[in-house]
Protein backbone atom coordinates (compact mmCIF):
# COMPACT_ATOMS: atom_id res chain seq x y z
CA UNK A 1 0.00 0.00 0.00
CA UNK A 2 1.24 3.31 -1.08
CA UNK A 3 1.70 6.21 1.83
CA UNK A 4 0.66 9.40 1.97
CA UNK A 5 4.18 10.83 0.57
CA UNK A 6 4.33 8.53 -2.45
CA UNK A 7 1.01 9.98 -3.39
CA UNK A 8 2.12 13.47 -2.77
CA UNK A 9 5.21 12.87 -4.77
CA UNK A 10 3.06 11.63 -7.90
CA UNK A 11 0.91 14.67 -7.70
CA UNK A 12 4.14 16.89 -7.87
CA UNK A 13 5.05 15.20 -10.38
CA UNK A 14 1.94 15.39 -12.70
CA UNK A 15 1.70 18.91 -12.13
CA UNK A 16 5.46 19.15 -13.31
CA UNK A 17 5.77 17.23 -15.98
CA UNK A 18 5.39 18.27 -19.62
CA UNK A 19 3.40 15.44 -20.95
CA UNK A 20 0.81 15.62 -18.75
CA UNK A 21 0.43 19.53 -18.97
CA UNK A 22 1.48 20.06 -22.43
CA UNK A 23 0.51 23.65 -24.21
CA UNK A 24 -2.70 23.93 -25.13
CA UNK A 25 -1.61 25.36 -28.52
CA UNK A 26 0.01 22.11 -29.27
CA UNK A 27 -2.57 19.84 -29.26
CA UNK A 28 -3.87 18.09 -32.33
CA UNK A 29 -6.36 15.00 -31.08
CA UNK A 30 -7.25 13.99 -27.90
CA UNK A 31 -9.64 10.94 -26.62
CA UNK A 32 -10.63 9.75 -22.59
CA UNK A 33 -7.40 8.64 -21.74
CA UNK A 34 -4.95 9.83 -24.30
CA UNK A 35 -4.00 13.12 -26.41
CA UNK A 36 -1.62 13.68 -29.27
CA UNK A 37 0.96 17.31 -29.81
CA UNK A 38 3.15 18.90 -31.39
CA UNK A 39 6.85 17.73 -29.78
CA UNK A 40 8.14 21.11 -28.48
CA UNK A 41 11.43 19.90 -29.93
CA UNK A 42 11.16 18.33 -32.76
CA UNK A 43 13.50 15.78 -34.13
CA UNK A 44 11.49 16.14 -37.62
CA UNK A 45 9.31 18.12 -38.83
CA UNK A 46 6.00 17.34 -37.38
CA UNK A 47 7.08 15.52 -35.38
CA UNK A 48 4.79 14.67 -32.35
CA UNK A 49 3.48 12.71 -29.80
CA UNK A 50 1.04 10.52 -28.53
CA UNK A 51 0.74 10.19 -24.28
CA UNK A 52 -1.74 8.83 -21.20
CA UNK A 53 -3.46 11.37 -19.48
CA UNK A 54 -2.29 9.52 -16.40
CA UNK A 55 1.16 10.49 -15.33
CA UNK A 56 3.16 6.44 -15.99
CA UNK A 57 6.79 5.96 -16.79
CA UNK A 58 6.02 3.58 -19.58
CA UNK A 59 2.91 1.89 -22.28
CA UNK A 60 3.72 -1.02 -20.64
CA UNK A 61 2.24 0.83 -17.33
CA UNK A 62 -0.93 1.75 -19.26
CA UNK A 63 -4.28 -0.16 -18.78
CA UNK A 64 -5.43 -1.68 -21.44
CA UNK A 65 -8.30 0.81 -21.92
CA UNK A 66 -5.14 3.69 -21.58
CA UNK A 67 -3.44 1.62 -24.58
CA UNK A 68 -6.38 1.46 -26.84
CA UNK A 69 -7.00 5.42 -26.68
CA UNK A 70 -3.30 5.03 -27.34
CA UNK A 71 -3.60 2.87 -30.38
CA UNK A 72 -6.81 5.21 -31.45
CA UNK A 73 -5.11 8.09 -31.88
CA UNK A 74 -2.24 6.91 -33.58
CA UNK A 75 -4.68 5.29 -35.95
CA UNK A 76 -6.37 9.03 -36.34
CA UNK A 77 -2.59 10.59 -36.88
CA UNK A 78 -1.68 7.91 -39.53
CA UNK A 79 -4.79 9.07 -41.29
CA UNK A 80 -3.39 12.60 -41.17
CA UNK A 81 -0.55 11.76 -42.59
CA UNK A 82 2.17 10.80 -40.16
CA UNK A 83 3.24 7.15 -40.47
CA UNK A 84 6.36 6.68 -38.46
CA UNK A 85 5.60 5.39 -34.81
CA UNK A 86 8.23 4.71 -31.87
CA UNK A 87 8.08 3.76 -28.22
CA UNK A 88 9.85 6.11 -25.59
CA UNK A 89 9.97 4.75 -22.23
CA UNK A 90 9.81 8.28 -20.19
CA UNK A 91 12.54 9.47 -17.63
CA UNK A 92 10.16 9.37 -14.86
ZN1 LIG B 1 3.27 13.19 -16.58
Amino acid sequence: MRDRSSVKNDMHKQTACPFCNPDKSKVILANGHAIAFHDGFPDTPGHSLIVPKRHIASFFEATREEQAALFDLLAEMQIMGSTEMAFYESCR
